[in-house]
């Protein structure tokens, strides 16, 4: 950048530099033949009678006047004297200055002389001397154009030196002061921080560094977003193998140990009785559990539209399905739902929600317990009397494969999807899930259709 600020300073520069010589060399050009011209006029004015009409008054009036040349003519342009000691030609009447000095008096020209081979100014002017009309011509020599512009190289090449050594600063200088704005926007853009500039014809530049900045921010926000979520399914896949592993882990290990009783053929005809049940229960469990774990996967994948439910009828059918469950545990289930709610969901869906909700009412209940049920257009929530939820457990219960007590979720076949499952239906729906629960006095899940998860 330097090299071509200092090519372009100095190419426009030196170039300036002559067009102005030339200028120069001609107006003082010009104003040199002005001068002759004037001057010639007062000199051919001071011939008179003191000089002879012939080579040696012609010499005698050019020593008065300096040296300058002179050549004294008849009234017709005939040659009587001249100074210079060349051969002329006698006729002088076709020269300009000559042929207007007989018409009009007096004439001036400017051009090379063929009989001194020089640039000479020649002025004449017609001249009675008692009563007889000379024309007296006066020259002096001249320089050309060329010659004066050759004259002044010298001071031109200086001129040209202190343009060189000018231009190097003033592109040393220049690029400094281009450069510091833009260098600092570079430093600005390189630390992310917002790219200004007082310099209005680089603010389009800074506009545009700072959306380049702004756009790269976003795209490492989304490659950083995307990276965690990676990370957080892959955790979360690594989590539900294992869990899956764990879940089925028991009942095979149940199912292997009866059968190789069986194969040894020790057991007793109860044993062997318990033997086939047990193994039939477990396979039952492994069954169930691989069915839920599907049920789980489909309720995200699942892309069924929609439409409206009759949620009071699916709420109904479903406490009339687990009110056996309900008295064999002792426990009564108030029904508070409203009717004819309706909401938008998939009756299935619904179905599970409600079923799971308060199949676990009744389950994690007490023998005596209460379990009641309400619906409005505003939630659906599900209210026991039963052991509650510890504090620390309350974020944990919605995971996968949670359960409080292990033994327990033996007992109940629960596989800890249940609240899981309900979670995903209603997230997909837009709804919030909550549980407020004391432990050992109950607890209350509330479904509320109109804030979203989270809200
Ligand atoms: P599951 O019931 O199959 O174990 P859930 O996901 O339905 O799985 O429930 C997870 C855990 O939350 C249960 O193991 C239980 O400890 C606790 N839980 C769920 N509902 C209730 C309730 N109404 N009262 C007390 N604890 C509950």
């Amino acid at each position: 950048m330097k090299k071509r600020i200092l090519i372009v300073t100095l190419a426009v520069t030196i170039i300036g530099l002559l067009l102005f010589s030339f200028a120069a060399v001609q107006i003082s050009y010009d104003d040199s033949i002005e001068n002759a011209k004037n001057y010639l006029e007062v000199y051919a004015s001071q011939f008179d009678a003191s000089y002879t009409a012939d080579n040696d008054g012609a010499a005698a009036f050019s020593l008065s006047l300096g040296g300058a040349r002179v050549t004294i003519m008849d009234e017709n342009g005939s040659v009587l004297g001249e100074s210079e000691q060349v051969e002329i030609e006698t006729d002088h009447s076709s020269r300009p200055e000559v042929a207007s000095a007989i018409s009009t008096g007096s004439g001036v020209a400017v051009r090379n002389s063929d009989t001194l081979g020089k640039k000479m100014v020649y002025y004449c002017k017609s001249v009675s001397i008692n009563g007889t009309t000379y024309l007296v011509r006066v020259a002096v020599a001249t320089s050309s154009e060329w010659a004066m512009f050759v004259d002044v190289l010298p001071t031109i090449a200086v001129f040209v030196a202190i343009d060189i050594i000018a231009c190097l600063i003033a592109a040393y200088v220049g690029t400094f002061l281009i450069l510091r704005p833009v260098e600092k926007m570079a430093k600005e853009a390189t630390l992310g921080k917002e790219v200004t500039t007082n310099y209005r014809e680089i603010q389009s530049l800074a506009a545009l560094l700072n959306e380049r900045n702004r756009s790269l921010a976003f795209q490492m926000d989304e490659l950083k977003n995307e990276k965690e979520l990676v990370i957080k399914t892959k955790k979360s896949k690594d989590e539900l193998i294992s869990n899956i592993t764990h879940e089925m882990n028991t009942p095979l290990t149940s199912i292997k140990g009866y059968a190789e009783l069986l194969e040894s053929g020790s057991l007793t005809p109860e044993q062997t009785a318990l033997a086939y049940k047990t193994i039939y229960a477990q396979s039952e469990r492994l069954t169930n559990l691989i069915a839920s774990i599907i049920n789980y996967n489909e309720i995200d994948s699942d892309d069924l539209p929609p439409y409206d439910v009759d949620f009071s009828s699916i709420v109904k059918e479903t406490i009339a399905v687990v009110l056996p469950e309900a008295e064999k545990a002792e426990v009564t289930i108030i029904d508070n739902a409203q009717s004819g709610i309706t909401v938008s969901g998939r009756h299935e869906r619904l179905s599970e929600l409600a079923g799971n909700l308060i199949r676990n009412a009744v389950r994690y209940n007490k023998r005596g317990g209460t379990v009641t049920v309400n619906l409005t257009e505003d939630y659906f929530s599900v209210e026991d009397t039963g052991i509650g939820i510890a504090e620390e457990n309350m974020d944990k219960i919605f995971s996968r494969f949670f359960t409080v007590d292990k033994s327990h979720s033996g007992k109940n076949g629960g596989f800890g999807l249940g609240l899981a499952v309900c979670k995903r239906i209603c997230t997909k729906a837009g709804w919030n899930i909550s549980v407020q629960s004391k432990l050992g006095e109950g607890s209350i899940f509330i479904v509320n259709f109109n804030r979203k998860h989270g809200d």
